[in-house]
């Protein structure tokens, strides 16, 4: 993870902001200026294992099922970029895409603002929530984001998990209550021994953890506790935002929020306020997980937060 993650640069991480900054402006509602955003940014095509491909470029990872039934997306990114993801799709099959499935790992702006384009192509799955939290007005900690026009929601919603039978394999989708938000999916491609992650998941990186959606540090740390447990030690990590990864990678991240919750729980057992908390800052080892959007400040403050309303 270590040369992974220092390899994913400040490039990558500006990507990641200028992302959430047009989540948090509500991306999808402005499309014209969103487009003009969206024209310089590339994306880019990794194979992971199996049938199972990542696209890159700005918004939430995306991954790819193809094979013999058609094309399975997992998440989006933004509606501007639909043509790119359409033409990187085209590469990755050689041919005519034939789209039958969207999955939504969760509301955000970064990852569902496609489903507006192809939603009309395929059926979008997401977790009861992630529908619920589109269709009504959401006032975040970062701003109000509208409702999604209708033609963008999820048609086809589920509790604790659903799968689909495609392209030979089980790709299911399991929530976990209270993670990134109160909607996460994390979708295990079990043939090809892949997990997509959803933003429970930034690689190498502090998490935006979204508390006004749900979202919970103890919950992530439960997801990616259960999913370290259940994975084969050799599965392929697709994380929300960052490279591929390895189960070595995610137990890393897992030390990373446990070792944040000891601190902030100590120190708050020895009565220091927040502001001392961040005077302190984090344990050495991870200073080097700070990130213009999730700063060490910022991230003691969620881990704080999070704490203090559990
Ligand atoms: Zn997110």
């Amino acid at each position: 993870m270590e040369s992974t993650s220092r390899s994913w640069s400040a490039r990558a991480r500006c990507v990641v902001v200028a992302t959430i900054a047009i989540v948090l402006a509500g991306g999808v509602a402005r499309p014209a200026v969103a487009q003009q955003e969206m024209s310089d940014v590339e994306i880019t095509t990794t194979h992971v294992a199996g049938n199972v491909y990542m696209l890159q470029g700005r918004g939430g990872n995306i991954g790819v099922s193809v094979g013999s039934d058609g094309v399975l997306l997992v998440d989006d990114k933004f509606a501007p970029l639909a043509d790119k993801i359409r033409a990187a799709l085209g590469e990755i099959v050689g041919g005519e895409v034939e789209l039958e499935f969207v999955l939504n790992t969760h509301w955000h702006g970064d990852h569902v603002g496609g489903n507006v384009e192809f939603g009309a192509e395929a059926p979008v799955i997401a977790h009861t929530n992630v529908r619920g939290r589109m269709s009504t007005r959401q006032e975040t900690a970062f701003g109000v984001v509208e409702p999604s026009p209708p033609e963008a929601l999820p048609v086809l919603t589920f509790g604790d998990s659903v799968s689909i039978h495609f392209n030979g394999e089980e790709i299911r989708a399991i929530h976990y209550p209270h993670g990134h938000t109160d909607g996460d999916a994390v979708i295990f491609f079990t043939g090809s021994n892949v997990v997509h992650m959803g933003d429970v998941h930034f690689a190498g990186l502090f998490p935006f953890i979204d508390l006004s959606s749900g979202g919970s540090v103890r919950g992530v740390i439960d997801a990616v506790t259960r999913i370290v447990d259940q994975v084969p030690s050799d599965a392929s990590v697709i994380p929300g935002h960052g490279p591929v990864s390895t189960v070595d990678d995610l137990r890393e991240y897992l030390e990373m929020l446990e070792e944040s919750v000891a601190f902030v729980e100590a120190g708050i057992r020895a009565g220091k306020n927040l502001v001392a908390l961040i005077a302190e800052g984090v344990p050495e080892r991870w200073a080097g997980w700070s990130w213009q959007f999730i700063g060490e400040a910022r991230w003691i403050e969620t881990v704080y937060g999070s704490l203090q309303g559990s």
